[in-house]
Order: structure tokens, then C-alpha cells, then sequence
């Protein structure tokens, strides 16, 4: 597969531009196993690098002309790369033009007269777009790695997740955190990213699924994220208002000790809001613990835990995604949760490999029988980071 998309994306960049590319970088996908709203409450979450990948293949130029290109539409865009800003014309190709300029800003403030060349870059991906695996994450990511190489900036991995948020932040405008380029440049195969949010450090923790015959499974519901209602934004309120009244600067240093005291001083609906970020921090930290005492078949119970709160407490599930979980769970998985922003998107079914088929297939008739859009479903591993490939 990978071998496949590296020719096809060579020959895409030899069709478009009429030469061969310097190289080939390539950058996954990511899942999140547990830690879900937890990131901008300066906690913990715990995503893994997925055997689902974007593949950049650049070459440098002589002028300061940017052309990005992909198998997604025709259109080339084209800016000046040195400067580069934010703009609705660029549409999907602010992801590598952000990359490109968050690049630029980093190398300038550290080394003294850096000046950016123009390049030429195409792309292609098996990572599902919108499906919550971050796919935005895998293109900022693989133009990051390639630019940094051939432009010779020499930043570090942790320094290029950093790049990806600048990027996406500023010239998406999408005020997104770093847990996915972290995932997506700090992958290793079978381990996940255990990442504090408020000090970025990172940890690299094994898995142990392929040993004990697990495979994660995705449910895609195709409900689309109906984030624009402001569920999204409430929660966030909610978890600032629950700090504050609690007199903490972020629910990151409320824990579960102090959830008798936050019952009595704050209203039903902030209580319970707060409650799912505090003991999802716990559970994410409880996972880390189980996974290297006992090993990942005692992580099941953390992660439908997850789902509940979520559901409960959190209010930020639908029925396809309760449906998905519970069908999953009654046919083999031995964990299932909601994943991702909520109000739509994927669930995840931690599932032994003999039970993929009969968990699939049941999920498959559940929804039909309920009469709800067909989901996609299809297992992930953990795979390696973002990494040259030619
Ligand atoms: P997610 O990261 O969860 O998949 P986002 O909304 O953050 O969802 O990013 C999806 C966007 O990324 C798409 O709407 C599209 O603009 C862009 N995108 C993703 N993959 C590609 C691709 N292969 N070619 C062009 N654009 C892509
Ligand atoms: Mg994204």
C-alpha cells in the first residue's frame, strides 16, 4: 500500500509540475485512545500514530514561487513563500502553506538570516478526511518534515508539532491544539503518545496489541460534527467557569479528591462538566498504569468509563456513536468509546482480531435496523511517525 501510494504520488508531481520530485515525506494519521477535552484544560491525552498516512513529494525551487497541488482537485495554488498569510483562496492548501510559514517564523527568531526558497509539492493521502484521524495533522505535518529538511532549519521533532499549530492556528485560523502533530511526528509502531498539554512533555508507552492479537477498530457514523451549535464552545465556558469558581487556574489541578467540594460550590450542570475532565485526566493516567502492569486487555474497562462520562456527564455524544459502542461492546470489543470533539464523528472498538468480523458486521445491522446512515468501519494500528520515504 505505502509502496503504491509512494509511485502514485511521484507520478502525480511528474504529471503536474513535468520533472521528478527531490523526495518523498510521509505523515500519519492519528487516533485518539483516551484523554478526550482534556487538551485545553492542560491535561492529559494519549493518541496514537496510525497506519494511515499523507505523502508530500517536493522539490526546492530557484524563485520564491510556493505551488501546492494534490489527487484532491486540479487547482495548483500558488503564493510567494515568503509571504505567505492567511486567505480564503487558499482553501485547502492553507494546511501545507501554514506548515511552510510557521516554518519560516520559527527558523527566523532562531537563526539569524534565514531565507525560505520557493518549492513545488504534491500530495496525496489514505487518511480519511473529517473522519477525526486528522488529516489536516498528517499534510501540516509531512510538508513540515520535508521543509525542514530541505531547507536545512535542523528544528526537532517536538519543534515541528509546534510548526503544525502555528500553521494551522494562523493560516487555517483553526484554533487548534498540539496533540495531533505531536502524534503524527512522534509515532513509534505499537506505542501511543502519552502528552501532558500544559508542560508538552511527551512519553512514548507501548501498547502490547499486536502481542495480545487486538486491533482497534474505527466506527465512522458520517454524523457530521454539529460543533457549530456552540456545544463546543459551552464546554469549553463550563470548564473555565468550573476552575475559576474552584479557584484553580485550570481543571488541570482540580483532581479527584476535590469533586466533593466542587458538588457543593458549583451548579448541577458545571459540576458534572468539570467531573468528566478531572476523572478523564485520571483515566488517562489510569491507562498508562494499566498498560504497563497488566496490559492492554485491562484497558477496556477505562475506555468505556470514557464513554460514559462523555455521555453523562459531558452531554456530548449522539445516538449512532451510543449505538456503536454498545453493539461493539455486546459483540467482542473489549473497550468502546466515543472519540474526537463529540456530536458526531468516530467511536473506537478495542477488539481481538478473531472478533473484527462479528463486531463489524453487527454494528453494520444495528444501524441499518435503526435506520441510520452507514458507517464506515476499519481497523488502525500504531504505526511510526512522520519520516522520509525516498
Ligand atoms: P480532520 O483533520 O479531522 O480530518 P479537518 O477539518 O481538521 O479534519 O481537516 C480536513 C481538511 O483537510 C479537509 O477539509 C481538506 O481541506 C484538508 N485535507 C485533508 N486531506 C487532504 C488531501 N489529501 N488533499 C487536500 N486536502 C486535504
Ligand atoms: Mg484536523
Amino acid at each position: 500500500m505505502t509502496d503504491t501510494l509512494i509511485a502514485s504520488v511521484q507520478a502525480g508531481f511528474e504529471a503536474k509540475y513535468c520533472y521528478a520530485p527531490t523526495g518523498v515525506w510521509s505523515a500519519p494519521g492519528r487516533v485518539n485512545l483516551i484523554g478526550e477535552h482534556t487538551d485545553y484544560n492542560e491535561g492529559f491525552v494519549f493518541p496514537f500514530a496510525i497506519n494511515r498516512h499523507t505523502f508530500a513529494a517536493i522539490s526546492l525551487r530557484s524563485d520564491s514561487v510556493a505551488r501546492v497541488s494534490s489527487s484532491f482537485s486540479d487547482v495548483v495554488h500558488e503564493a510567494d513563500v515568503t509571504a505567505i498569510a492567511r486567505d480564503a483562496a487558499h482553501d485547502w492548501a492553507a494546511y501545507p502553506f501554514g506548515a511552510a510559514w510557521a516554518i519560516q517564523e520559527m527558523a527566523n527568531s532562531l537563526l539569524k538570516e534565514f531565507e525560505a526558497t520557493g518549492f513545488d509539492c504534491y500530495i496525496e493521502s489514505d487518511v480519511p478526511v473529517g473522519a477525526g484521524l486528522s488529516s489536516s495533522a498528517a499534510i501540516e505535518c509531512s510538508v513540515a518534515l520535508a521543509l525542514n529538511d530541505l531547507w536545512s532549519v535542523g528544528l526537532d521533532r517536538r519543534q515541528l508539532a509546534r510548526v503544525g499549530q502555528m500553521g494551522e492556528n494562523v493560516i487555517v485560523g483553526a484554533p487548534t491544539g498540539i496533540m495531533d502533530q505531536s502524534a503524527s511526528l512522534l509515532g513509534e509502531t505499537d506505542h501511543a503518545v502519552f502528552l501532558d498539554c500544559r508542560s508538552l512533555e511527551a512519553q512514548s508507552i507501548e501498547l502490547g496489541f499486536a502481542a495480545e492479537g487486538l486491533e482497534l477498530l474505527i466506527i465512522d457514523t458520517k454524523v457530521a460534527h454539529r460543533l457549530v451549535d456552540g456545544g463546543y464552545a459551552a464546554r469549553r465556558a463550563a470548564c473555565e467557569a468550573g476552575a475559576a469558581a474552584l479557584g484553580a487556574t485550570s481543571l488541570r489541578d482540580v483532581t479527584v479528591a476535590d469533586l466533593g467540594r466542587a458538588k457543593e460550590l458549583l451548579d448541577d450542570v458545571t459540576y458534572r462538566r468539570v467531573r468528566h475532565v478531572v476523572t478523564e485526566n485520571q483515566r488517562v493516567l489510569d491507562t498508562v498504569k494499566a498498560l504497563q502492569a497488566t496490559g492492554p486487555r485491562s484497558i477496556g474497562k477505562l475506555l468505556y468509563a470514557s464513554h460514559e462520562s462523555m455521555r453523562d456527564d459531558f452531554e456530548i455524544s449522539v445516538d449512532e456513536l451510543d449505538t456503536a459502542v454498545e453493539t461493539a461492546l455486546r459483540h467482542g470489543a473489549i473497550g468502546a468509546r466515543m472519540t474526537g470533539g463529540g456530536f458526531g464523528g468516530a467511536a473506537i472498538a478495542l477488539t481481538p482480531i478473531e472478533k473484527i468480523g462479528e463486531v463489524s458486521l453487527s454494528v453494520l445491522a444495528e444501524f441499518e435496523a435503526l435506520g441510520y446512515a452507514k458507517p464506515d468501519i476499519f481497523a488502525v494500528s500504531a504505526a511510526q511517525g512522520a519520516k522520509r520515504e525516498i
